[in-house]
């Protein structure tokens, strides 16, 4: 039934139905169900619909935030999906993942007095919706176009780029390293966080729509970039970050001490069905352990929520600020508590103490002092205020940073910034390279999904513009050679 809006003052927030922690310990499945219908238009008719709709504003895709909302209140799913999709090719992964209590919900105005409008779970169930009616269709150009572009890495910025290209015309392939399209959405992101079938949806929906796939193809292994620039009119670097960032303690070397990542593909291709000796060995499986992992991300909160569902004896969060100083999402830490979770905030290690493997960390508390020149508290070890952790795992979640991405590629003319990320001129998103474009995490950082399927469309309309010109310089070249 149609709603009115503006219901904020008299109807509370509301999520789709949250599973219990007892049960969510037990599986990898999303936390959250869905709203019905019903639900979805009582919530989203909370929107006052405000002249400058702050949501938006954070947003970093600039969803029409309101107009949805609006449309979900009177029933009209179909044209709010329409407009959800015209600024996003991913809604129901945003829905999902989006930080939404740093983003739009975060900004949304009625929070001040009331809870703000349950924005994600919206944009999740118009997606869903239009997923069951078939409304969610391959893109589909008006007209071909004979040019090419190469896109290198099957993340959210090189699948959303590759969507926006095909949509006008071009010819596109896609390749990755991985065996998989999806890049940290399919390796990265837990299961209970993106059920894996939203991303093979998408894959396979764009595959239908014509573009190609190219996995296990490694750029710098397979071809060099050079090489791939003579096979495309235009390339797209959206390779990511991978190189994880390490502590310098003693101990460090021992066995059982593991990097995020590789733990988290292990569970990840596990849960896929794939055969991983390593996790198969004990290396990377946390059953029955003491798990401690170092770091405050979003990466830390997936593995401490994996190794819950691993069925580890305990498992502990060490990290060197705050809560409230946490880079990871609030509601995450929520969640993970509520699944068993000991956070010891304002602590990081001194040393890994063990024979061949890890069996103690021994760490010191810290307190926050003076902000540093970005604003933040500098985190201070306390003095003599050591104490020990037995563990036999320890998780390494310190964040991310670019590889050498000149020498990989092969092409030192690749020029970088002093963090190591390709250097991109912020109007045209190019390279020091003529016709080689980058988007995403490799550009910004580590970062988040949102912000790369905002990059890989922008870069697409860039590529756009660089490849139109470059039909038209054709066209004035052959007709000056006639
Ligand atoms: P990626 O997703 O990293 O994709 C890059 C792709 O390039 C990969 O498929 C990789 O295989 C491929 N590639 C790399 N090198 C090569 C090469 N040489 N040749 C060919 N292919 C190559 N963000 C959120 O918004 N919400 C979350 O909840 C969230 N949770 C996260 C949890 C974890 C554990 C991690 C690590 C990150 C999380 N993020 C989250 C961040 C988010 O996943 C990234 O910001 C986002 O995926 C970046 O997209 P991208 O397309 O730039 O790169
Ligand atoms: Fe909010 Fe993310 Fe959706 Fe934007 S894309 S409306 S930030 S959930
Ligand atoms: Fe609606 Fe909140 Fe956005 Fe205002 S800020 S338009 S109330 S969702």
């Amino acid at each position: 039934m149609p709603q009115k809006l503006l219901q904020f003052v008299v109807r509370e927030k509301a999520m789709p139905r949250k599973r219990q922690a007892a049960e969510r310990r037990r599986d990898f499945a999303e936390i959250y169900g869905e709203f019905e219908t019903e639900a979805a238009a009582e919530q989203a008719a909370r929107c006052s619909q405000c002249g400058i709709p702050y949501c938006q504003v954070h947003c970093p895709l600039s969803n029409n935030i309101p107009d949805w909302l609006k449309l979900t209140a009177e029933g009209r799913v179909e044209e709010a999906y329409e407009v959800a999709a015209a600024t996003n090719n991913f809604p129901e992964i945003c829905g999902r993942i989006c930080p939404q209590d740093r983003l739009c919900e975060g900004n949304c105005v009625i929070e001040k007095g009331f809870q703000s409008v349950s924005i994600g779970s919206v944009e999740k169930f118009i997606t869903e919706t239009a997923f069951a009616a078939g409304w969610v269709t391959p893109p589909k150009p008006r007209r071909e176009r004979a040019q090419s572009v190469g896109i290198v890495g099957a993340g959210p910025a090189g699948l959303a780029a590759a969507e926006q290209l095909r949509r006008s015309g071009y010819q596109v392939t896609v390749y990755d390293r991985y065996d998989r399209i999806g890049g940290l959405l399919v390796y990265g992101i837990p299961n209970f966080k993106l059920e894996k079938q939203v991303v093979a949806r998408r894959h396979a929906l764009l595959a239908e729509g014509g573009i190609a796939f190219v996995t296990n193809f490694a750029l710098g292994r397979d071809a060099s970039l050079p090489e791939l620039r003579a096979r495309h009119d235009a390339v797209l670097i959206a390779t990511g970050v991978y190189k994880a960032r390490d502590i310098a303690c003693p101990g460090i070397g021992l066995k059982n001490v593991v990097p995020a990542l590789d733990y988290l593909i292990a569970a990840n291709r596990k849960g896929l069905g794939d055969a991983v000796p390593e996790f198969d060995s004990g290396a990377l499986d946390a059953a029955g352990r003491d798990v401690v992992v170092i770091g405050g991300g979003d990466t830390a909160m997936d593995c401490v929520r994996t190794a819950v569902r691993q069925g580890a004896r305990s498992v502990r969060c060490l990290y060197r600020r705050d809560r409230e100083n946490m880079p990871g999402s609030q509601r995450e830490v929520r969640h993970a508590e509520e699944e068993g979770v000991e956070f010891v905030w304002l602590a990081a290690p001194e040393a890994l103490l063990g024979k061949r493997k890890v069996s103690r960390i021994r760490a010191h508390r810290m307190h926050l002092a003076m902000p540093d020149s970005s604003g933040r508290q500098v985190p201070e070890p306390i003095a003599e205020s050591q104490f020990d952790l037995e563990t036999d795992l320890v998780i390494k979640a310190l964040g991310f940073d670019p590889e050498d991405v000149p020498a990989l590629f092969g092409e030192p003319a690749l020029k970088v910034t002093r963090w190591g990320t390709i250097a991109i001129d912020h109007r045209t998103m190019m390279t020091s390279l003529p016709g080689v474009f980058a988007a995403g995490d490799i550009v910004r950082g580590a970062s988040l999904v949102v912000w790369a399927i905002r990059d890989g469309r922008d870069a697409a309309a860039q590529i756009e513009r660089y490849l139109e010109a470059q039909a038209a310089a054709a066209i004035v070249r052959a007709e000056a050679a006639e």
